[in-house]
């Protein structure tokens, strides 16, 4: 493949280039990861930014429904927008979140959007990578927004919160117990909590349920990104596709105010730190995973069992032998 080639039709906006190239950085091959270094590291140097936006919350919540309302509201405005997953079941199951395209009918036809399920059959920390070069790739290839999807379990939050400048929280109406139910680290993480399916029956409930955590954000430190009132909680519906504006008009809002006060380009400087930490540490981790270490991590661990050696010497002693003590 010429990645010269590859690299100007991305920068060019080619779709086909685009999806190709994030085939490439989702490959395992060593000879595609060389490729792929290659490619985003000649792409970095046009320093192409998108607005990046995490969007978060449990199965059936109304993601996919309210990223096709949503993402059809910002190509009215004139925006080109990628969608992209992170999902970490797809780690195991080998299926994806956005695998069923037909969830995004209109989305999907559109000439402004562009939608990439999550890549399969990875661990959590391999998926993080190729969602994180994919969200790099749509924005050189000119996206204005690059939304990145995930469910809400687990460690993916934090793993799309490091990868967005934005991140959301959408929510369903509910009783106040459930308030209890999304955990205060999570709410810490987000920019903004949608309360979605703020129509018909469900309005008052919904109306509640967003008080209770306009109430609930209130309660939080105040963190330094953050202008005062934010973040915040909004109603929307993603069905009548009620409250999109505002809360696009929140979104600008809290990006200009970062933009101009430097806690973008720091958030953005954080992150690279955050995601080189991490492929140290995984790269580590590898370094464990060939059958040989297995094996001799087995035979150490048998010594343990039976009381020969003590965990911290035969750790020593594996330590040793892979090069890292
Ligand atoms: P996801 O699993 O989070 O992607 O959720 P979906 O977008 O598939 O939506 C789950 C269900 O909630 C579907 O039956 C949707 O029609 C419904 N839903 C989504 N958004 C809204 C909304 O704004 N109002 C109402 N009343 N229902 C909605």
């Amino acid at each position: 493949m010429n990645i010269e080639e590859l690299s100007q039709k991305i920068l060019n906006g080619d779709r086909r280039a685009l999806a190709r190239a994030i085939t490439l950085v989702e490959s395992g091959r060593s000879d595609h990861r060389e490729q792929a270094s290659a490619l985003l590291a000649d792409l970095a140097t046009h320093r192409r930014q998108a607005l990046r936006i995490g969007l978060s919350g449990t199965p059936g919540v109304g993601k996919s429904t309210f990223i096709e309302s949503f993402g059809m509201f910002l190509i009215a405005q004139g925006l080109r927008v990628a969608v992209l997953a992170v999902d970490p079941s797809s780690a195991r199951s080998g299926g994806s979140i956005l695998g069923d395209k037909t969830r995004m009918e209109r989305l999907t036809r559109e000439r402004a959007a562009f939608i990439r399920p999550s890549p399969s059959q990875s661990h959590l920390g391999g998926v993080a990578r190729r969602s994180r070069e994919g969200v790099a790739l749509c924005e050189a290839a000119g996206f204005d927004v690059v939304l990145i999807e995930t469910v809400g379990v687990g460690q993916s939050e934090t793993v799309v919160a490091e990868m967005s400048d934005l991140f959301l929280l959408l929510l369903a109406p509910a009783g106040g117990d459930e308030l209890q139910g999304v955990k205060r680290g999570i709410m810490e993480m987000a920019d903004l909590i949608l309360v979605n399916k703020a129509d018909g029956a469900l309005k008052p409930v919904a109306t509640r349920t967003c008080a209770d955590y306009a109430g609930a954000l209130r309660l939080l430190r105040k963190r330094p990104q953050d202008p005062e009132g934010y973040p915040k909680a909004m109603m929307v519906s993603a069905i009548e596709e009620q409250g999109l504006s505002d809360a696009w008009d929140e979104m600008q809002t809290l990006t200009s105010w970062r933009r101009e006060n430097g806690h973008w380009d720091q958030r953005r400087a954080d992150q690279a730190q955050y995601w080189f930490d991490q492929e140290v540490r995984q790269a580590l981790l590898a370094k464990l995973d060939t059958s040989a270490v297995r094996g001799r991590m087995a035979e150490l661990a048998a010594n343990v069992a039976a009381g020969e050696q003590s965990p911290s010497a035969a750790a020593q002693v594996m330590l040793a032998e892979l090069g890292a003590s």
